[in-house]
């Protein structure tokens, strides 16, 4: 950490040792998080910052001194589901003005968004964006630094228009102690007709590559074995960058990182996956085999209005030749389902690219129409109770077929990293395969963090039963 900002958290931490004092009582915080991997991960480094400053965790949202949300802006129903939580955290603030509510991420980024947050919402004590996350230690200092918060509203509101700096060095309370998502790019240059996230995340950013491996080396020297690399399009990383290194070649040198058992990655966008990629995920053992590979539609005649740019056919080589080339990898992909224009015919296509792909699972989702975006004001939205009916068909063939796949090695011994106790029955832990399918076994938390042998006694559809295995097959 810079000596600037070590002083900031040393001035946060006196502030809130203050306030712990008047109260007779540790502050507590709790960080709400809507959306991506990328937002889990920020959020990571909310909680780091808040407790390098002495606040505590807290499981409720209702009843902790500090609530942040760290917002995600991609679809209507992530919105809804914000200002559903954001009205009812300021109720509560009535009762209890001196607690501090931040909102951030990327529904902040949008201007309308946040007029009606520091319009609607003066509970609301700080907001800011997606570019300055690394400034919120400064932003944690400047709130608790003001007059006591009254409630009445005066809303600390810090959102910049775009940046191109990265900055990383602040403190991050990782969620699990031996897996950690690590940010290798930030932003999206690809403005699909349907999104948002190149208007609220900016223009696409590589993080340069010995930045990267140092992190990974801090992480594994700190128990992790797994990382997961995350950007909007991880396939396009490195443009931009001097020495013009690519995703597959930052990937071998990840794999060379001590310590490091799996390798995953996020997201990767189809017409930028090249064969070196492919190649290296075959010839490299740490590298999970899953791809997570968005199709949104299987017509191309919406895919050009999306701004995709490849083709139904394109898609569909590709994957098989991915398939073709790691057999045993798992292919997921997400779906659009009502795109403006889109007929019966196009989902029609979808469905047959599903079957031909055989994907191993498939986010499915509605068309949500996003303000600002080219797709927004394209004439044809499909009405409702059409959407529906093709929504409903396509999630049948993708259970189905997810169903297929996963019956596929059933009965086999794979390895699975254990990750946590499981939450309806504690006498079993889950953990996680290399194709990123989650098992259940008898297990306790000694076994959390390891690589273990479990035979997949059942296969449920979209997860397994298991039970410990004694040898590795496949
Ligand atoms: S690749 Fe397309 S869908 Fe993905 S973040 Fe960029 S604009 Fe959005």
């Amino acid at each position: 950490m810079k000596d600037s900002t070590e002083k900031i958290i040393t001035d946060a931490r006196d502030a809130v040792s203050l306030m712990s004092a008047q109260k007779g009582r540790k502050l507590t915080y709790h960080v709400t998080t809507f959306g991506c991997q990328m937002n889990a991960r920020d959020s990571e480094k909310l909680s780091g910052v808040l407790e390098e400053c002495g606040f505590m965790p807290e499981e409720d949202e209702q009843t902790a001194d500090f609530v942040i949300f760290n917002t995600c802006t991609v679809r209507d129903n992530a919105d809804q589901r914000f200002f559903g939580h954001l009205g009812s955290i300021c109720a509560v603030k009535k009762k209890r003005p001196d607690m501090i509510i931040g909102v951030c991420g990327c529904l902040a980024q949008e201007d309308k968004a946040r007029e009606k947050i520091m319009t609607s919402y003066p509970q609301v004590d700080l907001v800011f964006g997606t570019h300055n996350i690394f400034d919120f230690p400064a932003l944690v200092l400047k709130v608790l630094s003001r007059e006591v918060t009254t409630g009445k509203g005066h809303i600390i509101s810090e959102v910049w228009d775009d940046t191109d700096m990265i900055v990383e060095d602040i403190p991050v309370k990782r969620n699990y102690k031996f897996k950690s998502g690590v940010n290798i790019m930030f932003g999206c240059n690809n403005f699909c007709s349907y999104c948002i996230v190149p208007y609220v995340r900016g223009r696409e950013r590589s993080r340069p590559w010995q930045d990267i491996l140092q992190e990974i080396r801090h992480l594994s020297d700190d128990g992790v074995i797994e990382v997961m690399l995350l950007g909007q399009n991880v396939n396009s990383y490195g443009r931009g960058l001097d020495d013009g290194i690519s995703f597959a070649a930052l990937l071998r040198k990840v794999a060379k990182v001590e310590g490091v058992k799996r390798i995953r990655f996020m997201t990767s966008h189809p017409k930028d996956l090249s064969d070196e990629l492919i190649e290296v995920m075959a010839s490299t053992d740490k590298i999970c085999r899953h791809i997570h590979l968005p199709l949104q539609s299987g017509s191309t005649r919406i895919l050009n209005a999306m701004n995709r740019h490849y083709t139904k056919e394109q898609y569909i080589d590709l994957a098989l030749s991915i398939r073709e080339r790691i057999p045993d990898i798992a292919i997921t992909t997400d779906l659009i389902i009502g795109f403006p224009g889109e007929t019966d015919e196009d989902v029609d296509d979808t469905i047959d690219v599903i079957k031909k792909v055989a994907f191993d699972g498939a986010f499915t989702f509605i068309y949500s129409k996003r303000t600002g975006t080219p797709a927004a004001s394209m004439p044809d939205q499909v009405p409702e109770d059409k959407v529906k009916y093709n929504f409903d068909r396509v999630l049948s063939v993708v259970q189905d077929m997810s169903r297929e796949r996963a019956a596929l090695i059933e009965g086999q011994v794979k390895e699975v990293l254990v990750e946590g106790i499981n939450r309806q029955d504690s006498s079993l832990v889950t953990g996680r395969l290399s194709n990123n399918m989650s098992v259940h076994f008898p297990g306790d938390a000694s076994l959390i963090g390891k690589i273990v042998p479990v035979k997949l006694t059942k296969s449920m559809g979209f997860y397994y039963i298991g039970e410990r295995g004694d040898r590795k097959n496949g």
